[in-house]
């Protein structure tokens, strides 16, 4: 039985590729890159692929992106700083994500957030979101010392919420960060699927979602357990 949830942030709860979108295209905007002979088209195109969802650093984008457009009168931190200080206000949600963790709260569950990134600024996003208060437990990499898939940072969490990892199931979109780390913790694990198929080489998740709402079975099943041991 289900006791507790972990949750990834990026593209699990927070929808990362759309709030980067809204975010570079008022970054265009603002810096009327436009007028500079930047058009948005590449702009965005650019930075989408040299940001490879996330896992290459914004020093590196803002560079590449600097010398590429011949951006001279700009440095890194100027529109990195941009990004760490804005990013959060063009914070949109994944699709049903608030729905979910309230229906999960309200029947009890613990709740805990395990993500990869720079505290404050994924403190912020989940905050815009309206979803931090939900959360027993949050972790961030950076304050952990420690980031996923490493299978301590999933253990942390689930002693955290009080509940033993084999009682928990993480919720995450990435195989190796989010489903090896927490099954090599113990976990029950559930893939959040985007357009990618499970890479075959690893092992396949406990359950796979097409949406955040294939957790409310769980719920149920939660339930019956109640009402069979009442
Ligand atoms: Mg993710």
């Amino acid at each position: 039985m289900i006791r507790a949830i972990g949750f990834d942030l990026d593209e699990t709860l927070l929808y990362r590729s759309a709030s980067l979108l809204r975010f570079i295209r008022h970054q265009h905007a603002e810096h009327h890159l436009a007028q500079k002979g930047v058009s948005l088209q590449e702009w965005c195109d650019r930075f989408i692929e040299w940001d490879r969802s996330g896992y290459v650093g914004k020093d590196v984008v803002y560079s590449r992106l600097i010398d590429h457009f011949h951006l001279n009168e700009y440095t890194v931190d100027v529109l990195w700083n941009e990004y760490r200080n804005h990013f959060h206000r063009f914070c949109i949600a994944m699709p049903h994500a608030r729905h979910i963790l309230h229906r999960l709260k309200t029947n009890e569950m613990r709740l805990a957030l395990v993500t990869n990134g720079e505290t404050v600024f994924q403190k912020k996003n989940a905050e815009a979101l309206g979803i931090l208060p939900l959360f027993d437990a949050v972790f961030v990499s950076e304050e952990e010392g420690r980031k996923k898939p490493d299978p301590e940072l999933f253990i942390q969490a689930a002693r955290r919420m009080g509940v033993p990892p084999e009682f928990c199931l993480f919720v995450g979109d990435h195989p190796v960060n989010d489903i090896q780390g927490a099954a090599a913790a113990g976990m029950q694990t559930a893939w959040l699927k985007g357009l990618s198929l499970w890479p075959q080489h690893l092992t396949p998740p406990t359950v796979t979602l097409q949406s955040l709402l294939d957790l409310l079975p769980l719920l149920e099943k939660r339930k019956n357990a109640f009402e069979t041991t009442a």
